[in-house]
């Protein structure tokens, strides 16, 4: 089987770090210029649709060539964050659910995201998961949807594996109707959890298979995924 995590507000909280460090290579790239990430919804989305629109949304055109310094400058506001007084701290229940897993014969492990993959990464081995626990991943760069990502991650596990996954042995987690939407277009089952900005309610009208408050009762749901 294949389990890919979502990043924050399933296995981390920032506490706004990211955007935090977003807002500062925007105002380090257009000095003079004052940005908001007033009214762009960033829950669930990947970095590049948010860059885009957080860009067009100050009347600059988001080009290929704005792009690769603001990832660049945005990677270097966060290293720095994390190496001061940001946080990036797992939550409950996490950090056992993925030793677990990864403890279990049969079980891979990969990410699904929308961070770039520097950013993600940083993020990760801030709140103290080894990266290299998570080897079959797609980020925000692999695709132009979260649609596509699953897809990816289980290319690359193909690939390394020898053989491909059929999809319903490939579970996502997340905390968002996006996560669910993702493992639901490309025939993944999917655990919602109630972490992120969405209540259990909401995420309950996405129908995902298994739907929990958080990841504190980690027990239940390393069974849960070995049963599947
Ligand atoms: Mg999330």
């Amino acid at each position: 089987m294949l389990v890919l995590f979502d990043i924050d507000a399933t296995l981390l909280k920032t506490e706004g770090a990211g955007i935090r460090a977003m807002l500062s290579a925007a105002h380090e790239l257009f000095p003079g210029r004052v940005f908001s990430f007033a009214g762009i919804e960033v829950s669930g989305r990947l970095d590049t649709l948010i860059w885009r629109e957080f860009m067009r949304r100050h009347n600059i055109e988001p080009t290929t060539d704005l792009h690769g310094p603001f990832r660049r400058v945005y990677g270097e506001h966060l290293q720095r964050g994390f190496a001061g007084t940001c946080r990036s701290d797992a939550l409950p229940g996490t950090h056992a659910l993925v030793d677990a897993l990864h403890a279990m014969e049969g079980i891979d492990l990969g990410i699904v995201t929308g961070n770039y993959e520097h950013t993600g990464t940083l993020k990760i081995a801030k709140a103290g998961f080894a990266p290299e626990t998570f080897r079959f991943n797609a980020w925000a760069d692999d695709g132009e949807h979260r649609r596509d990502l699953p897809r990816v991650a289980m290319d690359r596990h193909g690939a390394v594996r020898g053989s491909r996954l059929s999809a319903e042995r490939v579970i996502v987690i997340g905390d968002t109707p996006h996560d669910i939407d993702c493992a639901r277009h490309n025939g993944c089952q999917v655990i919602a959890v109630a972490t992120g900005i969405h209540s259990e309610a909401e995420l309950a009208e996405h129908k995902p298979d298994l739907l929990l408050a958080n990841l504190r009762e980690w027990q239940s749901v390393a069974s849960w995924i070995a049963c599947r």
